[in-house]
């Protein structure tokens, strides 16, 4: 079905009563989504001549009118969501930080990677041309947010801050399971456009709770590149649309992971009980809707002190809602999967949470490394929620052989001992899982990202459609930039980050050495 003038309307859902919420939304009509798109071609001319400090202010102005609207977002959100106030309150702080932040990287100019070899009219036996090269807005962008973080990784995440802080304008397809948080977040977002005076196309949001909205915006001529964040199916699917275009353009799709963990023995020995604490805590977080969550955990065999541990964890598990009815099934349907796998035993299986009308409680399951091997992909397969399947090997060598049989991973952890992790077992598996995913991490789980300079949210397919990029982290603009090369261009015709007086005040590669303002 392609959109039309004439579509049902549908509402958010409270998880926790199952009731229908507020207003009545409905998919964006192909009028709509035409005239977006085309606002967002036009203000891509604008964006493409700004400096970053006009970038910065705008996002200043973003920030400081979700900040504005604090309590109205949280609220709808929480409700939206089933999230605790304190979950919803950290996110919300995320997201205006990450807003201000690429703010910063605007200005800062280095993600401009401005390189400059002068020419030599001279050199012999030909003249050496004047070169310049530097990114430049790729143009529109289309982002779709995922279910899980409403806030942080959805209208105003990531993905939108940091194509505008690229200089891009962005149309969003907003996620139907928070569809009044997002109207919130727009509403919001194009006030501070109109008010720092860019121009209207510079930001949109658009409604819709069938595929075709999304089917049509990736399809649409003016669009240049496209940022996800949700499940493989998905993901993929729109990978795929945008490579049948005529003019194919480029997927950030983030998807999903299993993110393996490797539990070495004398951890076990010596604190079986912490481990599990710890560990039950992270696959719960968020009742184990996060894409970092720590799905499988391989450790070695006859760890029955830490199954204790582990089962007196989960008997104090009281549940949480599920993000949506969707969400909650095809979590009911990932554990009724893991338990028609031979030789996987459910030790604690699906269950609905008590008082919570979407709702259900963590899962755990285990199997030997051989039938997790014999039964190929089917359990390497993120299961969307609290479950968690163990993995015994019959010793820590075994590890490795674990983790080749991988597909592409957003993180992978180590866990050990100081002793644990001195050995080569330990150098030799961490260099494996360097080669599937896009993080490591020792003694600490994947859940929970440390948005800054250095992080690394991707990995190599299917975790993403390319590993080269990341989706959170200040590297995140580097997704919407086209290099540019400039030759024997006049300097009055140059960009300011180009110009010989370097007016930005950027860092410049300058016949190969770094110059600094
Ligand atoms: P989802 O079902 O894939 O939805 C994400 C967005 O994509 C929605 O707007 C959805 O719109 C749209 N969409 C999905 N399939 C489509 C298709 N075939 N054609 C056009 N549009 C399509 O994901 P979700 O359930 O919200 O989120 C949960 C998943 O996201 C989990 O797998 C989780 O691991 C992953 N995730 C990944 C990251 C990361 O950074 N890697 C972060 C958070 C979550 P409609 O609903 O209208 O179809």
């Amino acid at each position: 079905m392609r959109s039309s003038e004439q579509n049902q309307g549908f509402r958010g859902i409270n998880p926790v009563t199952g009731e229908a919420l507020g207003s009545e939304f409905f998919d964006a009509t192909l009028a709509e989504i035409d005239s977006a798109m085309a606002d967002a071609g036009e203000a891509a001319e604008t964006l493409r001549g700004l400096d970053g400090r006009r970038i910065e202010e705008l996002l200043e102005a973003i920030a400081s009118g979700l900040e504005r609207r604090r309590e109205a977002i949280v609220g709808c959100c929480q409700l939206e969501t089933g999230y605790p106030s304190g979950r919803v309150a950290g996110e919300f702080q995320r997201m205006v930080a990450g807003m201000r932040r690429f703010g910063a990287v605007a200005r800062r100019g280095d993600w401009l990677g401005v390189r400059i070899d002068h020419g030599d009219a001279l050199r012999q036996p030909v003249p050496k041309p004047d070169l310049r090269r530097m990114n430049v807005p790729i143009g529109p962008v289309v982002v779709f947010g995922a279910s899980n973080f409403p806030l942080a990784l959805s209208v105003a995440g990531s993905d939108v801050a940091s194509a505008l802080a690229a200089g891009c304008p962005v149309v969003v397809k907003g996620h139907p399971s928070h569809p009044g948080t997002s109207q919130l977040l727009a509403e919001s977002i194009s006030e501070a456009v109109s008010g720092a005076s860019f121009p209207s196309g510079t930001f949109a949001m658009l409604q819709g709770a069938s595929t075709s909205v999304g089917q049509e915006l990736v399809e649409h001529p003016e669009v240049r590149a496209v940022a996800f964040t949700g499940s493989l199916a998905g993901g993929r699917a729109i990978f795929d649309m945008a490579a049948r275009r005529e003019v194919p353009v480029p997927v950030y799709a983030e998807m999903g992971s299993s993110n393996p963990q490797f539990v070495f023995p004398e951890l076990l020995e010596k604190d079986a009980a912490g481990f599990a604490k710890r560990l039950f805590a992270a696959a719960t977080m968020g009742n184990g809707q996060f894409c970092t969550n720590p799905g499988l955990v391989f450790l070695p065999a006859g760890a029955s002190t830490f199954f204790q541990h582990y089962q007196t964890q989960i008997a104090g598990d009281v549940g949480a809602p599920m993000l949506n009815a969707r969400i909650r099934d095809a979590f009911e349907q990932g554990v009724d999967r893991w338990s028609r796998v031979p030789g996987l035993e459910i030790l604690v299986g699906f269950r609905p949470a008590a008082g919570i009308a979407i709702g259900a409680m963590a899962v755990c399951a285990r199997i030997s490394l051989q039938d997790f091997i014999a039964a190929g992909a089917t359990l390497q397969e993120e299961v969307f929620g609290p479950a968690t399947l163990f993995i015994e090997c019959a010793a820590a060598d075994e590890f490795l052989h674990a983790a080749r049989s991988f597909g592409g991973q957003l993180g992978a952890s180590l866990h050990g001992t100081e002793g644990d992790l001195g050995g080569r077992l330990a150098r030799e598996l961490l260099a494996c899982l360097g080669g599937l995913a896009g993080r490591v991490l020792a003694n600490a789980f994947p859940t929970g990202l440390e948005d800054c300079d250095a992080l690394q949210h991707g990995g190599p397919y299917p975790a993403t459609t390319d590993p080269h990029w990341t989706s959170v982290g200040t590297a995140a603009i580097e997704r919407f930039g086209r290099p540019l090369a400039f030759q024997d261009v006049p300097d009055r015709l140059l960009p300011a980050a180009l110009k010989a007086g370097n007016p930005l005040g950027i860092r410049r590669l300058v016949d190969g050495e770094f110059v600094e303002p």
